[in-house]
């Protein structure tokens, strides 16, 4: 289609007064020649111009060489009649006005002039006036006719145009009755809403609207009928047509309708308020915008409700528990070493394990129940109707039972377990914020005493966490408080009768506990992420004591210290612990580094490395605590230690007769390696011979001495005040 370009609109009397100013062609036809020369004097005029002929085929083909305003024809012409001519130019289409001019009185001639196309017949002889009036009636006729027709041209493209722009409109453009049917429709409605715009027309518009919004729209039709509305804007969702719906696609689309009232006429012609309206399709918009709204209360990882979703709804279910005196549960869910898959086989297999666990969670919950993602491992779960407290527990059972199945890794397989605190309102609280907090108290509480399983929250609980939440406040200032010491073990050789070693254990003295022991805090400062630091002042320490020693003589005594599992995943762990030697001048054979054995199953390329580095520059590495851990000879072959310290659990059991196979394997797996061997927890005499007799000579416990300040310390290091073995 070509789009017509639109004009000024049009003003037909300047047209018509143009008109006659215009230059204008006057053809003058008459074989009387002393006429033919006088009329153009008569009906002179500034922009007129004159031609003049004396024969019908002269006319013609003047006619056939130019056009003209007006001609003034004599009717009777020696070669023919002015009928002729008039029928030339009907047959032409010409536009020419013409004047009949005749001397015949006959009536006929004037009716067969006019019906030949004629404007106006003068009848000779005429009076100068007459002619000079004829001339400019016609011509001012002609030329409101000839603006006439212009103008209803212009009006016939602008009208084009405007149907044309109505008719493309990206938008549902439509016109409603005073009784609120469809007037007209533009075509958009067959691709928005697959209906056939002639189906629709005379019909109610109120039916495309959806159930629950037809209230709403009728009141706004109202209001504009009525007149106390001169137009509206509003969010609307409209109908498709049903039998051209596909599988999955939405049975409406959202429009922003803009209506205004508009004054129109009845079936009957009588005078009502119809409807101007202008739909656009905002269903991309409100999906982009249902989009944002759900990246913002949902985890992205999951598609489960984020932390903000589950307080919402968790507020919203305390809310109506409290109206119908109901209980609900909150529970709080963490996964057990799920550190350990991350770390070993990296975050992509992690959050792999995250969906699927996430998916086998929610197989156990009801509708009605939220499992949100907390973030991490951690979920939450909202039980927001249950009879009794006990029903949570059910649910509880059911989670720990679903996740039994082990689920599959890119090699190998998880067994997933989880450890799972359980709070009921209004028992262990009445606030979103209290019922979350005891629930994770309890899951904690589940992880400390050995994980997998469930626990209800109970206010003793709440107390130990208040205990732990100052634990941690004090530890983190401990350091700059001074608090710690390290206390120091021996290690005795029977074969030299004499200390070979001391193990640092580091002690705290809190201000108002009085001592506390590593076993407590140390696994709390892993947790905190502060025990580098801490592990860095051990370090400081040991070499310092040691200087001391040394410098009293026992040049050959080796110093031993823990360090965390932590430490390694540290990249400077191997420059700090040389950086300390050499600020010492300690020689590095003279320090024993302690580390476990769950260390090794981490990241073991990394810290094979790290350890590798240590025992390159000369420093002797311990396995600690060994054979409690997932002891493998792969890792010995992998980690080169030195150093195997035999748990003490098993040294325990050496009092009876029978000795443990796990022990004789350890001594084996130690000569097999050639690595030192170091039996710890030595706490009774026959444990030391028995120890003796399967080829261990280095003992560390309380057989020979409990761990003790420096200054006590010091006193072992003369062998005489050692006990002697039997
Ligand atoms: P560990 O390295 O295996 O240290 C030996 C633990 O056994 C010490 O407990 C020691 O007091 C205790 N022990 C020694 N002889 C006997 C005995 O005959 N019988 C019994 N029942 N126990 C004995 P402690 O000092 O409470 O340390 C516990 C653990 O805390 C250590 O176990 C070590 O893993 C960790 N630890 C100690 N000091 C540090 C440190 O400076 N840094 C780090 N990261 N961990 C440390
Ligand atoms: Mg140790
Ligand atoms: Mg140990």
């Amino acid at each position: 289609m070509v789009i017509p370009a639109e004009q000024p609109f049009f003003d037909p009397a300047a047209a018509a007064r143009n008109g006659l100013e215009l230059p204008c062609r006057i053809l003058v036809v008459d074989d009387d020649a002393a006429l033919r020369r006088t009329l153009p004097h008569v009906l002179a005029q500034a922009g007129r111009t004159f031609d003049e002929c004396g024969t019908v085929g002269e006319t013609l083909s003047l006619l056939q060489q130019g056009s003209y305003d007006l001609i003034l024809l004599d009717y009777r012409l020696p070669d023919g009649n002015g009928l002729a001519v008039l029928e030339w130019l009907a047959q032409q289409h010409r536009e020419e006005a013409v004047i009949m001019i005749s001397g015949e009185d006959a009536i006929d001639a004037a009716i067969g002039a006019l019906r030949g196309g004629a404007d106006d017949f003068v009848r000779k002889p005429y009076h100068v006036a007459q002619i000079q009036r004829a001339v400019q009636n016609v011509l001012h006729r002609t030329a409101l006719e000839r603006a006439n027709r212009a103008m209803s041209q212009r009006l016939r493209a602008s009208e084009k145009l405007h149907r044309y722009l109505v008719e493309s409109s990206p938008d549902l453009i439509f016109t409603l009755d005073g009784e609120g049917r469809f007037s007209y429709l533009n075509p958009r409605i067959d691709a928005l809403l697959g209906f056939d715009r002639g189906q629709l027309l005379k019909r109610p518009f109120i039916l495309l609207a959806m159930p629950e919004d037809q209230d709403r729209i009728q009141a706004l039709l109202h209001a504009c009928r009525t007149g106390s509305s001169d137009g509206f804007n509003v969010e609307l969702r409209l109908r498709r047509n049903r039998h051209i719906l596909q599988d999955g696609e939405a049975a409406f689309v959202t429009v922003s309708l803009n209506g205004m009232p508009m004054p129109g006429r009845g079936d009957a012609g009588e005078r009502d308020i119809g409807l101007y309206g202008v739909a656009r399709d905002i269903s991309e918009r409100k999906r982009a915008e249902e989009i944002i709204t759900f990246q913002a209360y949902h985890d992205q990882l999951t598609r489960l409700p984020n932390r903000v979703l589950f307080r919402d709804r968790l507020e919203l279910a305390i809310a109506q528990a409290q109206r119908r005196a109901g209980t609900l549960a909150v529970m709080f869910i963490d996964v057990d070493r799920f550190k350990l898959v991350n770390d070993t086989y990296g975050h992509a297999e992690g959050d792999a394990l995250l969906r699927n666990l996430a998916e086998r969670l929610g197989t156990t919950l009801r509708r009605g129940d939220t499992l949100a993602r907390l973030g991490g491992d951690e979920f939450t779960v909202l039980l927001p109707d249950i009879a009794r407290a006990e029903d949570a527990e059910t649910i509880a059972r059911k989670i720990i039972d679903a996740l039994s199945t082990p689920f599959a890794l890119r090699d190998g397989e998880f067994r997933a377990s989880v450890s799972i605190g359980i709070a009921i309102h209004p028992r262990d609280g009445a606030t979103a914020e209290d019922l979350t907090q005891h629930a994770d108290v309890a899951m904690y509480k589940v992880k400390r005493s050995g994980k997998n399983g469930f626990r209800f929250f109970d206010a003793d609980l709440n107390a130990h966490h208040r205990q732990r939440i100052t634990l941690e406040n004090d530890l983190r200032s401990a350091l700059a408080r001074d608090e710690f010491e390290l206390y120091f073990q021996p290690q005795v050789s029977l074969a030299r009768r004499c200390v070979v070693g001391m193990e640092a254990l580091l002690r705290w003295n809190h201000p108002t506990q009085g001592q506390v022991g590593p076993a407590v805090f140390v696994p709390v400062a892993e947790e905190m992420g502060i025990i580098s630091e801490i592990s860095l002042w051990v370090l400081e320490q040991a070499c310092r004591q040691l200087n001391v020693w040394r410098a009293a003589g026992h040049t050959e005594l080796r110093m031993s210290f823990n360090l965390s599992p932590h430490d390694f995943d540290r990249c400077d762990v191997v420059a700090a612990v040389l950086a300390a030697i050499a600020r010492h001048g300690i020689p590095p054979g003279q320090l024993e580094l302690e580390i476990t054995e769950s260390m090794m199953m981490q990241d073991t390329d990394a810290a094979a490395g790290k350890v590798r580095a240590l025992r390159a520059a000369g420093l002797s590495v311990a396995i600690d605590d060994f054979g409690t851990g997932y002891s493998s000879l792969s890792y010995l072959q992998k980690f080169p230690v030195s150093c195997l310290k035999i748990d003490r659990s098993f040294v325990r059991e050496l009092n009876g007769p029978v000795i443990n196979p796990v022990i004789s394997a350890i001594t084996g797996i130690a000569r097999g390696f050639g690595l030192h061997l170091i039996a710890e927890g030595v706490e009774q005499a026959e444990q030391v011979a028995v120890l003796r007799s399967l080829g261990c000579d280095t003992m560390q416990g309380y057989y020979f001495a409990h761990p003790a300040s420096a200054r006590d310390a010091e006193r072992w290091l003369q062998t005489a005040t050692l006990p002697t073995p039997a």
